[in-house]
């Protein structure tokens, strides 16, 4: 530990990031990314970026893809804010609305960086226990004085929360922000947008990382009340004036005008996620319900560690999680259908 940290960055217990592993004819099934290429008229529209002028600064509002992404929900551009990847979205979100707080109520199994953030921002975190079916209870999460954030489908169950319950959340906390993080909502669920004009606390978080093919562009979205959208912008604003660059801004534009594509793939991943459930189910795993583009599921019989373990000598890499309730369980990623073959094939090699 450096003499030169400060007394907070000692304590600082980052967040992991999935492994991005170098070698390349791996099958990797383990931080959902879409296993689909982002559409052609995205690529065009980077190319065209760069032809333009890299010389110059991007437009430090984003303006125009505001509008695109404002056009596409239905919402006013106000309600609108955009950053590098959704992860930095939500580190706005926890500095304007959270900092500082006590009770911030989030469900004990749930996205990792939650915790981080709380650290960095201050903010002290009330866990809330999942249920016995590893669902998020609406009841529990009454009365909140910080805030409540989850995600919506739930990362890593993939469990969905219905829009009725995740509405019984935000009218129980009519003073505090209600983070519903939807990096997941593309491939089956209904998205909370639609209430945003009824819930002045109600901040909707997306990326366009996973539906939309662009995870190594970092490109992520807030959708709120004009206030919530104000308090990000003055957040961005003492931090990067400039978080999406101009390439960045181009590929997001063109991902939400090309909505055909992004309706093709959205669909061959959910073909593709019923496959992979029925075929863990024929292999006797147990697969939580899920509206993402990846399953959790854990065997009868082997535990976890070891499959991960025998799919990664063979080639298949998977997420496996150390947290006591969940250690029996992998998170698999949903791919094209050969990268699921192998899958399976490796599977049936260790349990039958
Ligand atoms: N929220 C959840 C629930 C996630 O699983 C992820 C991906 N790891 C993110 C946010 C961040 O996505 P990105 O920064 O790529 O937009």
């Amino acid at each position: 530990m450096s003499k030169f940290w400060s007394e907070k960055t000692k304590c600082l217990q980052p967040y992991v990031p999935g492994e991005q592993p170098k070698l390349t004819n791996l099958v990797k099934l383990n931080t959902n990314e879409n296993p689909f290429p982002p559409s052609p008229n995205v690529l065009a529209a980077m190319q065209e970026a760069i032809n333009d002028d890299l010389r110059l600064y991007p437009d430090p509002n984003a303006e125009k893809l505001k509008q695109t992404i404002a056009d596409y929900y239905g919402l006013h551009k106000q309600q609108v804010f955009v950053g590098n990847g959704s992860d930095e979205v939500l580190a706005h979100a926890f500095a304007a609305f959270f900092q500082g707080k006590q009770q911030l109520l989030l469900p004990d199994i749930s996205y990792s960086f939650y915790p981080v953030y709380c650290q960095l921002y201050g903010v002290e975190a009330c866990y809330v226990p999942l249920n016995v079916h590893f669902a998020i209870n609406p009841a529990d999460y009454c009365r909140a004085r910080a805030g409540v954030i989850f995600p919506n489908p739930n990362a890593p169950t993939g469990c969905i929360l219905p829009m009725t319950q995740v509405e019984q959340i935000l009218q129980a906390n009519p003073d505090c922000v209600v983070l519903v993080d939807e990096a997941y909502i593309d491939f089956g669920g209904e998205s909370a947008i639609r209430l945003i004009d009824d819930y002045p606390n109600l901040l909707v978080v997306q990326t366009l990382s996973k539906s939309r093919s662009l995870a190594g562009m970092r490109i992520g979205l807030a959708m709120g009340h004009t206030d919530l959208i104000e308090g990000l912008e003055r957040v961005k604003n003492s931090f990067n004036s400039y978080p999406l660059d101009r390439v960045a801004q181009a590929a997001a534009i063109a991902a939400f005008t090309d909505d055909d594509y992004f309706r093709i793939t959205c669909a061959k991943v959910i073909e593709n996620r019923i496959w992979l459930v029925a075929q863990l189910q024929r292999l006797e795993f147990e697969v939580l319900s899920s509206e993402a583009n990846f399953v959790f599921a854990r065997h009868s019989r082997k535990e976890a560690i070891q499959i991960a373990g025998f799919l990664r000598q063979h080639g298949v890499v998977v997420r496996h999680f150390q947290q006591e309730r969940i250690s029996n369980f992998l998170r698999i990623s949903v791919g094209t259908q050969e990268q699921q073959q192998r899958l399976v094939m490796v599977l049936e090699q260790m349990l039958m």
